[in-house]
């Protein structure tokens, strides 16, 4: 049935970046004495429209938000509904399946994949969904109807306790739609496997995102002393084992992480090879240095550091003095992996901080890999935000 939707003007001019391609109309950009946002419901569709009424596109509306209309298509009166969903969830897999990975990936990655305000992670027969936004909360069920339609998942949570939903006028919550919270998922990946628990762990309960990382620093591992910081269930410490290292020390700040650890080292059978140490990475290193320990190899994956752009000056001096202290345990043309998921701080600002932590640290580094985050996180090319993993691989000698 055709629609007729309500329009948003912009001011004059204001239709420059939308029109190059930006999915996103900032509340200034509206002309509201023409179109009062507050006259649109929260999550209600509206055609974005020039100053002059050239059309945009199809938006989804939160007059709440200053992010105030995210497009969902180029072409006016072009809603999501059941079908549409439907069809992008079905695009978004058909691109993760020629992937060859297995049903273990990130299934849907918002704007990226045209479903703005939806991350869905897929565990094979278990989901976890993550709704941003006023927009794709009003199509909860069309999301849920799609994934059933489409891959019969057995377990499906509602990850619904990003701090950014508050921003949205949204409730925080997790909520089992099928299975219930003592449901375990597994994952597989680059050939090992890992438990994980969708409904109480970290973001959707695994970091998908460095699949391809953890690969290329495991080739670089066989026979190496490992120290995996922030290493959360191992991702890259048992990977490292499973590739031949000698020893891997896993650190990190949370029981949850580090006993998943501990069971995804016993789980591939290198538990011999895996010690995990619960602390403040920062604390570890300098107790590490102290102690004359040293490693061959370390990872460092720390949280964002900064989350707000304003974070960025503090966020630069801790990426600084986290490396300048992963440097200094490192043996004698030791390598670090050093990674950033701040999408504040780009990959040339991460290679200044280990400039600057070389330097604090009395070593020269070379450069030896730029890995970043794998092909089902794909970027948009407008979306600067939606490329905010990077890492670098460096060798480090005095
Ligand atoms: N490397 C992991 C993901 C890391 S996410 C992987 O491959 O999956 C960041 C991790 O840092 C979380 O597990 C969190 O518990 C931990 N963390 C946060 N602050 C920390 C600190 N100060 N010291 C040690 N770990 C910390």
């Amino acid at each position: 049935m055709p629609v007729t939707l309500p329009s948003i003007f912009l001011k004059r001019r204001e239709e420059r970046r939308i029109s190059a391609g930006h999915p996103w109309v900032f509340s200034n950009e509206v002309d509201v004495s023409r179109s009062p946002l507050a006259t649109f419901a929260p999550g209600s569709f509206a055609n974005v429209q020039g100053h002059s009424g050239q059309p945009l596109g199809t938006a989804y509306v939160n007059p709440a938000t200053l992010i105030c209309a995210r497009l969902v298509s180029r072409r006016p009166d072009r809603p999501l509904n059941a079908t549409v969903v439907r069809e992008r969830i079905a695009r978004a897999l058909a691109l993760r399946e020629r992937m060859a990975v297995g049903p273990y990936y990130r299934l849907v990655y918002g704007e990226s994949d045209d479903l703005p305000g939806l991350v869905v992670d897929r565990f094979h027969d278990t989901v976890s969904l993550q709704i941003g936004t006023a927009g794709m909360e009003a199509l909860t069920d069309d999301v849920v109807n799609a994934l059933d339609a489409l891959i019969a998942p057995r377990a499906v949570v509602l990850r619904n306790d990003g701090a950014g939903r508050r921003l949205e006028g949204l409730e925080e919550s997790v909520q089992w739609l099928r299975g219930d919270s003592s449901h375990t998922a597994e994952v597989h990946e680059n050939g090992a496997r890992f438990s994980v628990s969708p409904g109480s762990g970290q973001k959707t309960g695994w970091f998908y995102d460095h699949r391809l990382n953890r690969a290329r620093v495991a080739a670089w591992a066989a026979g190496a002393s490992v120290l995996d910081l922030f290493s959360y269930r191992g991702g890259f410490g048992v990977q490292a084992a499973l590739a031949g290292a000698r020893e891997v020390l896993c650190v990190d700040s949370s029981e949850e992480g580090l006993s998943g650890a501990a069971e995804a080292a016993a789980r591939n059978g290198c538990a011999e090879r895996v010690a995990c140490l619960r602390g403040d990475a920062f604390e570890v290193l300098r107790e590490l240095h102290a102690e004359g320990r040293r490693f061959d190899l370390v990872i460092a994956d720390p949280p964002a550091f900064a989350r707000r752009k304003r974070d960025l000056p503090a966020a630069r001096e801790a990426y600084q003095r986290l490396n300048r202290l992963a440097m200094r345990v490192l043996v004698e043309d030791g390598l670090l992996f050093s990674a950033s998921c701040s999408s504040h701080m780009d990959a040339d600002a991460l290679r200044g901080a280990l400039r600057g932590a070389a330097r604090g640290a009395a070593r020269r580094i070379v450069l030896l890999e730029q890995g970043h985050q794998g092909p089902d996180h794909p970027v948009h090319p407008m979306l600067t935000e939606s490329a905010y993993l990077k890492g670098f691989l460096v060798r480090a000698s005095t």
